[in-house]
């Protein structure tokens, strides 16, 4: 099924992140995440591609299309295009093809150091591409406080329309602390005639490097009263996971009373706290869903 069919309803979609294994021999683990997340029922799961260097790529393939194919649940597969030729796009979309994978998540990915251009300059080209090359429902990425390379806020907008212009048929938010911030997004978004749905990126706080270091390559503003809880509790691992966890809930009951199309929860791999967040939400899911 096609991801964009899912907001058609007018309920909120919830869905899930993952990434594939960093090491060898972790295959196992990420599959006993998959377990435990598809016992939640989301509405579908996806798969990073290439994240913080990773060059695991055929485990995207792998995990997105046994979500698909052994646990029946609708895949997300991550594709980013920096450094890749238009050939070596076309095969990943034929073996996607070949697994059932029907949705790609189209991404350009990370400048890396010294970046080398190949065939795809901007996500969009690669939205372009995919569509032209499959019959797949394409998602992009999208930044309620500017992508941290851009010039302005007003800029990075103009290349939203651009790209959503190019065939996107739905938007994943980045990581947020501050709803406001996304709701003035939604309301710049929308002024410009992006009507397809956007999706929320919820990121629940584990711990403060994490934090540190998301927020170092997001650039996302940290409200003061989240920052409190970083400073009380950082040192008490236990306690900030029940605060990240309340503060995530906190956001997404907000969003939800809002009426935003889905949300995607950044789960890390801790299938634990999305179980912790979506029993929270029990009551509200069930009145919306
Ligand atoms: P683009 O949309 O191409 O934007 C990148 C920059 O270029 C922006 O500053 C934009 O304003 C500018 N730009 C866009 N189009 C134009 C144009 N036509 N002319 C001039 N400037 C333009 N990374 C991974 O490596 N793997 C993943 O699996 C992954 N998953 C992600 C999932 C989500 C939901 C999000 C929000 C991000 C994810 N990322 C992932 C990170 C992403 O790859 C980076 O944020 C990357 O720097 C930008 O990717 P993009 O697709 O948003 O790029």
């Amino acid at each position: 099924m096609k991801i964009d069919n899912l907001f058609t309803s007018g309920k909120p979609a919830i869905s899930f992140e993952i990434f594939p294994p960093k090491r060898d021999g972790d295959f196992q683990t990420v599959l006993q995440t998959i377990d435990a997340l598809a016992l939640l029922k989301p509405d579908y799961i996806s798969v990073t591609y290439g994240a913080a260097g990773s060059e695991r790529n055929n485990d995207t393939l792998e995990l997105a299309s046994r979500i698909k194919k052994e646990y029946g649940i609708e895949a997300l597969a991550h594709l980013t295009s920096v450094g890749a030729t238009k050939e070596d796009i076309k095969r990943i979309l034929s073996v996607f093809e070949e697994n059932q994978i029907e949705n790609v998540l189209a991404l350009r990915g990370d400048l890396p150091e010294n970046p080398i251009v190949r065939d795809f300059k901007y996500a969009g080209d690669l939205v372009h591409f995919i569509k032209q090359n499959g019959a797949f429902g394409v998602g992009a990425a999208c930044y309620p406080e500017s992508h941290v390379e851009s010039r302005s806020k007003t800029t990075d907008l103009i290349h939203l329309k651009q790209k959503v212009d190019q065939g996107v048929d739905f938007l994943v938010t980045q990581m947020f602390f501050d709803n406001e911030k996304f709701y003035e997004f939604k309301d710049e978004v929308r002024s410009l005639d992006i009507n397809i749905p956007i999706t929320v990126g919820i990121m629940p706080v584990l711990n403060k490097k994490q934090i540190e270091r998301m927020v170092a390559i997001s650039g996302a503003h940290l409200p003061e009263k989240f920052k409190k809880i970083l400073n009380c509790y950082e040192d008490k691992p236990a306690a900030l996971q029940d605060a990240g966890i309340m503060y995530a809930c906190e956001q997404i009951v907000d969003l939800l009373s809002s009426g935003v199309d889905g949300i995607h929860l950044y789960v890390m791999n801790k299938p634990y706290v999305a179980k912790r967040i979506l029993d929270n939400l029990s009551g509200i899911l069930t009145t919306l869903r």
